[in-house]
């Protein structure tokens, strides 16, 4: 049987509303526990505009996607809160005044508080119609590296042209064995300085780069063997390889949070703006995903229903405590919470 994480809240989505939320519970001396499809945290502004500047963060003039999300991840520190990345919120069931909630990886976790942050759905990767790719999915076949270790002396085909292709081009070719690069264009839609690295691996024969190439098929018996590509032509080659890394982009779902009996209005959940619960108690939904009349879908909404989704769940955690008004600029419960110097 697998472990079962009891906590003051699960949250669903390491967005930038997911970890304030982390912040705005913590500072109430609640525990929480962070859930994420994605191989890394950070929601849209880590994926989709990391280097991009945003101008409508309060008290901070300007901030890139990725600054906000270390800023926040700095904020947080203190929590040291555990991070459950590469697993989808698959299963949600009420269990007395509780909730016992499943991963697609299997964890499970009991608790009175959820917080879905799931943004615009979760991150799911682009997968090509091939039956064989999909056959050898965890046996060769990937779409993310939670474990870079993995791919030490082997032999691993890569396919895509955008950022997360040629990023892991030139890091794994630091420990793989040989490396294809496959990609359906001559062009590539990556950070210029990393495609000049991989240029500069190529040239030293340690990737081979096929361009112009598509995936075409997979073969193997227990394991992935070989994968061929084909061309512009439409001949076909065929590569000995031992892991496939697919980074064709992603796609969002709301997936699950479709069969939880949540009252949903356009792919968003409805919300109170009281407390930010759902029509389930003990079930909120804040930042993107929430919905109630005049939602702005903007990050600065998102930290505010945290803040008040933070007080209801502590009265669901702790009922029999007093929840006073505090300012952090002068409680010492928050002093201590933050590890700050009395
Ligand atoms: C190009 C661009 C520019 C933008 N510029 C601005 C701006 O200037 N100012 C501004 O305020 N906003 C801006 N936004 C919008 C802003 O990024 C979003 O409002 C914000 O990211 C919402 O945060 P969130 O935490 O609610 O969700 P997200 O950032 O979408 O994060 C949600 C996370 O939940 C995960 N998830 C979902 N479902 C599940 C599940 N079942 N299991 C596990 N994980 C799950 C997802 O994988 C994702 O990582 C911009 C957006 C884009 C695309």
């Amino acid at each position: 049987m697998t472990d079962q994480i009891k906590t003051d809240c699960l949250i669903i989505g390491a967005g930038p509303v997911g970890l304030f939320a982390v912040f705005e519970l913590g500072i109430l001396g609640l525990k929480a526990e962070v859930v994420d499809n994605l191989d890394k945290i950070g929601g849209q502004c880590a994926e989709l505009y990391p280097d991009k500047p945003i101008y409508d963060i309060p008290a901070l003039p300007s901030c890139t996607g990725q600054s906000l999300v270390d800023n926040l991840l700095e904020q947080i520190k203190p929590f040291q809160t555990p991070m459950h990345l590469n697993q989808r919120l698959e299963s949600l069931k009420k269990e007395g005044e509780e909730w016992k909630a499943t991963t697609s990886l299997g964890k499970t976790f009991i608790t009175p508080n959820i917080f879905i942050a799931g943004g615009v759905g979760s991150f799911e990767p682009r997968k090509p119609p091939i039956e064989n790719i999909i056959k050898f999915e965890n046996k060769g076949v990937a779409y993310s590296i939670p474990n870079k270790d993995s791919y030490k002396d082997k032999t691993v085909a890569i396919f895509g042209g955008g950022d997360s292709a040629l990023d892991w081009t030139v890091e794994l070719s630091k420990i793989a064995k040989h490396i294809y690069l496959v990609h359906r264009r001559e062009e590539f839609r990556a950070v210029e300085h990393t495609v000049s690295q991989m240029r500069e691996l190529v040239e030293k024969e340690k990737v081979s780069l096929y361009t112009k190439n598509q995936l075409f098929d997979a073969d193997g018996d227990e394991r992935i063997k070989n994968v061929s590509i084909k061309n512009q032509e439409g001949e076909i080659k065929t590569l000995d390889c031992e892991k496939i890394l697919i980074f064709h982009g992603l796609k969002n779902e709301l997936g699950p949070i479709n069969d939880w009996g949540l009252g949903l209005s356009e792919k968003q959940i409805v919300v109170n703006t009281e407390d930010f619960q759902t029509n389930l108690e003990g079930i909120f939904a804040i930042g993107d995903i929430a919905t109630y009349p005049g939602k702005l879908k903007l990050i600065l909404s998102g930290f505010h229903e945290a803040a008040l989704a933070a007080q209801k769940a502590f009265k669901r955690a702790k009922p029999d405590e007093n929840l006073l008004f505090r300012y952090s600029t002068s409680d010492k419960d928050i002093h201590e919470r933050l590890g700050l110097k009395k």
